[in-house]
Formats: structure tokens, C-alpha cells, sequence
């Protein structure tokens, strides 16, 4: 995990985030800049209570507050709990980050109906069901205009994967295209009731989800030759974005994809070649 880099600004004050699968990487990263602008922050884990605990202790450490509530995003009942929990401590929930997300990685000709329908339940299904529950709060609540502009703000974590094939991956790339147009198709559906929805589609950030892409100097070599920005991410990069795109300065970006890659998806090949 890098160092808290955050500007000190509290410019989500009073808002409550809920930050999916956020017991480790881009989403802990995510929560502790979100608990240093001021939100209220809510540590979705599945398994990882001690992670989550960490991540929270962080946060109250740093000033802020936060709480660990155990979902497993891909089952409906879980995520209503954990709504339920979040809006009875603080009161309702501004912004969803939806992070939580796995790689079930084999040849196409390999791949189980069990590797296929995980990665599509938690990466794609749950990124519905958490959506589904954050929009229905938002419209319950009704405005709070000196919260923030928008109704309530949706932010998912997708991939350059949702533009990128890859192959030996199809499960992911499948389910990361399948979050661009849900996101696309749900901010147009929500946007007159004023919910804001984006993706942030990162590159290659250093997490426990690719660690062997860039533990070994040889594996990060290797890494950078897709990178012409010459450098793997790390989640403060993907966590500064996405406080920005939960904020009223970003009040006019909806229905977008922020590419956050270093490049990757500049077809980098093309550099020397073609
Ligand atoms: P990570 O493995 O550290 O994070 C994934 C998190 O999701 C973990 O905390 C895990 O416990 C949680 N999770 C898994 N199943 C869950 C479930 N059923 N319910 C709730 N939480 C669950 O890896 P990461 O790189 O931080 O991944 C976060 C997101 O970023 C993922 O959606 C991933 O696809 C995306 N992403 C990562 C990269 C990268 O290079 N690391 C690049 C593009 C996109």
C-alpha cells in the first residue's frame, strides 16, 4: 500500500461512501483518500476482516471515520444488509464505489462454468446489485444540496479490460466490457433524477490481483513494455481519481469511462511498429 498523498481537503464532508472489496488495493486505497476528503467511509470486505479492520483503522487514525461491514457483493441479501447497515449509522449513503472484484483465469477451451459465473457474479452482477440498492437509497433520500450537487454519485472500477481483448481472460474482459454499458445505459437512465455515474477503467496498478506481473524485476520489465508512460500504477493513482469524480468539481462528468493506464490502451506496439 503507498503513502496517503491527499491534498488534506475535506471536500466530501458529511458524504457517506460505501467502497466495495476494499480490504486491499485499488479499493483500500480508495476508501483511505475518500476518509481523508472528509467522507464517511464504509470498508466492504468478504473475507478479509483483518485487512478491513486496517483499512479503518487508518482512516479514524488519520481524523476520520469509518466502519468494516462484511457483504459478499455477489448475493442480494448481503448487499441489502450492508446498505442497511451503512444508512443506520450514517444516516443515508452519496457514493458508491464499486471495486470488488476477482480473475478466474484459464484457456478459453478450460474455462468452468464455475470460473465463468464467479467472475461474472461478482465483477458484473454485483456491481448491478450494489447500483440497484445505492440508486434506490439516493431517490429515497431525496436532495441535500449543501452535501453536493448530484442526487448521489456511482463510481465502478472496470478495466482497460472493457476496451482491451485478453485472451486466457475472457471471464474478466467479458464481464468489465459488460460494466462499461451497464454504466452507460443505467447514467442514462438516472441522470435526470441527477445520479452521477462514471467508471474508472485502471491499467496495470500494483495489487495482490497481478502480483506476479510485477513482483519480479524480469515480470515489471516485462509489465512496461505495455506501459509507455514507463511506470505501474499504484491505487493512490486510481484514488485520487475516483475522490475527484465522488466530488461537485467533476459535477458535469457523467456517463463516462476515465481511462487511469499510463498509456496502456495507446496501443503502445504501434510506437515501433505498423
Ligand atoms: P484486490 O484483489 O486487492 O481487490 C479485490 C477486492 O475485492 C478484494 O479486497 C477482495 O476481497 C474483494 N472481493 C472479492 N470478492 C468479493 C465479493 N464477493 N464481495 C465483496 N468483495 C469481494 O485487487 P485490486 O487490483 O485492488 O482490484 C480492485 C478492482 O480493480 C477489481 O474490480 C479489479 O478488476 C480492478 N482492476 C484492477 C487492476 C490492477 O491492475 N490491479 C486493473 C484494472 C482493474
Amino acid at each position: 500500500m503507498t503513502a496517503n498523498h491527499s491534498s488534506g481537503e475535506k471536500i466530501l464532508a458529511g458524504q457517506t461512501a460505501i467502497v466495495t472489496g476494499s480490504s486491499s488495493g485499488i479499493g483500500a486505497g480508495i476508501a483511505r483518500e475518500l476518509g481523508a476528503a472528509g467522507a464517511n467511509v464504509v470498508v466492504n470486505y468478504a473475507g478479509n476482516r483483518e485487512g478491513a479492520d486496517g483499512v479503518v483503522r487508518r482512516i479514524t487514525e488519520g481524523g476520520g471515520r469509518a466502519i468494516a461491514v462484511q457483504a459478499d457483493v455477489s448475493r442480494e441479501e448481503d448487499v441489502a444488509v450492508m446498505f442497511r447497515k451503512s444508512i443506520s449509522t450514517y444516516g443515508s449513503v452519496d457514493i458508491l464505489v464499486s471495486n470488488a472484484g476477482v480473475q478466474k483465469d484459464a484457456p478459453f477451451v478450460d474455462m468452468t462454468i464455475d470460473q465463468w459465473n464467479r467472475v461474472i457474479g461478482i465483477n458484473l452482477t454485483g456491481a448491478f446489485l450494489c447500483a440497484r440498492e445505492a440508486a434506490r437509497e439516493f431517490i429515497r433520500r431525496g436532495p441535500v444540496p449543501e452535501r453536493s450537487s448530484a442526487l448521489g454519485k456511482i463510481i465502478f472500477i472496470s478495466s482497460v479490460h472493457e476496451i482491451i481483448p485478453w485472451a486466457g481472460h475472457v471471464n474478466y474482459a467479458a464481464s468489465k466490457g459488460g460494466v462499461m454499458l451497464f454504466m452507460k445505459s443505467i447514467a442514462q437512465e438516472l441522470g435526470p433524477q441527477k445520479i452521477r455515474v462514471n467508471s474508472i477503467a485502471p491499467g496495470a496498478i500494483k495489487t495482490p490481483i497481478n502480483r506476479s506481473a510485477w513482483e519480479t524485476s524480469e515480470a515489471e520489465a516485462d509489465l512496461l513494455t505495455l506501459i509507455p508512460y514507463k511506470r505501474v500504477g499504484e491505487p493512490v493513482d486510481i484514488a485520487r481519481t475516483a475522490v475527484w469524480l465522488a466530488s461537485d468539481a467533476s459535477d458535469y462528468v457523467h456517463g463516462t469511462s476515465l481511462v487511469v493506464d499510463g498509456g496502456m490502451t495507446l496501443y503502445p506496439g504501434f510506437a515501433a511498429g505498423g
